[in-house]
């Protein structure tokens, strides 16, 4: 890399790369966010970093791990398509929310937004967390995607060493160096793809964590694009060059616009599957979609899945357990307050996370429902969850003008 710099400022953008050399060689794209994890744990920044791995060397399944020292991270970590574990509620229930130790953590858009909206209900202690965030276009099921090489590609998924989304395609690396295509849109449009939540997420890079990571740009070089979110980013990045881990340079005009019009084209995808998720009842009458919607809830086992993943449902008792006296308890399917409940407690605060769905055993399209609410109650309050920690979930601060919004016409009637 030529130009090499110093300082960071927080709202620039980098083109960063390992100073490791063989790490940068055995990496795809410099190894950044492992030597940044590295210096976090070196240097006392924080007293462990959150790492999620490949579950037993099978990249196709993922375990999340606490490292207290940084010689435990031994290669470039790469990306997974298949991970999602929650790493919100993970800090919550077992880290304590972050309330006396210092954690850094590589977090996905809907990541960060959970962890944000956990920061302000008291949940976590953001100022105890680094996070690290990347730059994302979407993950899968494990065995669909599982089904999707073998089916679709017809390999077997222990031979393929990576994968990628790229606009509209799904390519995949075996281990011979052959690269092999499909195209995702057709895919999905017949059932097959990314996480329905994934489809329809517009958040592309993670702006509300420390540092956004990825790949838009700079691709073919061995490097990552960085941009600098935080005064606590910086900090890190400027402290990691000064150390000679990360070596970083101003990015050309060319890999920004490569970058932004990468972003254009997931967003632009995201809207058409949104579009769909909101107009696809449109022509249904209000009691006929709330009749479509009950249909779907009817076969709720009230397994309390949805509501033990969501990382907004945090309250320590629970209006839907039966000692409150609000759902009545032994009756399968549950009272329709037991959805309806949950659905009015997360609405307006829905990171759109895909949680409660991938637990859920009776195969709800619950994301899909909370999506649709949330994206209406979005025209409502103008409450986006999970970028600013500053801003208050709506239902928990109605304005006297907002008290005088019909909800009802504004929910059920307009579309
Ligand atoms: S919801 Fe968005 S940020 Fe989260 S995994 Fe899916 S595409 Fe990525
Ligand atoms: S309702 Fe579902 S999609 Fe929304 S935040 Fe909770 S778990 Fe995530
Ligand atoms: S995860 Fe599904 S089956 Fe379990 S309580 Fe939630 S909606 Fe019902």
């Amino acid at each position: 890399m030529s130009g090499v710099i110093d300082v960071v400022e927080v709202g620039e953008c980098y083109v960063a790369k390992s100073a490791n050399r063989e790490w940068v060689e055995k990496s795809r794209h410099g190894a950044v966010i492992t030597s940044l994890l590295r210096y976090a744990l070196d240097s006392k920044t924080v007293d462990v970093a959150l790492v999620v791995e490949a579950r037993e060397g099978y990249r196709f399944d993922s375990v999340l791990s606490i490292v207290k020292e940084s010689s435990e991270i031994k290669e470039p970590i790469g990306a997974f398509h298949c991970a999602t574990p929650n790493i919100a509620k993970f800090i919550k229930n077992y880290l304590d929310g972050a309330r006396d130790l210092k954690v850094a953590v590589v977090v996905k858009p809907c990541d960060a937004r959970a962890i944000i909206e956990l920061a302000k209900r008291n949940q976590i202690n953001l100022e105890n967390v680094l996070m690290i965030g990347v730059n994302c276009t979407g993950t899968f099921s494990p065995t669909a995607f599982e089904k999707i090489l073998r089916e679709e590609f017809g390999v077997d998924p222990s031979s393929v060493v990576y994968e990628d989304i790229e606009g509209d395609s799904l390519i995949i690396e075996l281990e011979n160096g052959e690269q092999r295509e499909l195209n995702l849109r057709e895919l999905e449009e017949r059932g097959l793809g990314r996480r329905e939540n994934c489809r329809r997420c517009d958040v592309k890079i993670p702006r509300m964590a420390d540092l956004a990571v990825g790949k838009w740009g700079v691709e073919n070089d061995k490097a990552s694009l960085i941009e600098v979110c935080t005064s606590k980013g910086a900090k890190l990045l400027e402290e990691a060059v000064r150390a000679n881990a990360i070596v970083i340079e101003k990015p050309s005009e060319e890999a920004l616009r490569i970058r932004d019009e990468k972003v254009e084209e997931a967003v632009a995808s995201a809207r058409y599957w949104q579009e769909k998720a909101l107009s696809e009842l449109s022509r249904l009458s209000p009691k006929e979609r709330l009749a479509h919607w009950f249909r779907y809830l009817d076969k709720c086992v009230k397994c309390f899945g949805c509501r033990d993943a969501c990382p907004i449902c945090y309250c320590v008792e629970c209006y839907l357990e039966p000692t409150r006296g609000l759902v009545p308890p032994g009756e399968i399917p549950p009272s329709k307050l037991f959805p309806l409940v949950r659905l009015a407690h997360v609405a307006d605060s829905c990171v759109n996370c895909g949680q409660c769905e991938d637990v859920c055993m009776a195969d709800i399209p619950l994301s899909k429902l909370t999506f649709i609410l949330n994206k209406q109650l979005q025209e409502v309050f103008h409450y986006v969850p999970g970028v600013s920690v500053e801003e208050m979930p709506p239902l928990t601060v109605v304005t006297d003008e907002e008290l005088l919004v019909d909800l009802t016409t504004a929910l059920f009637e307009k579309r």
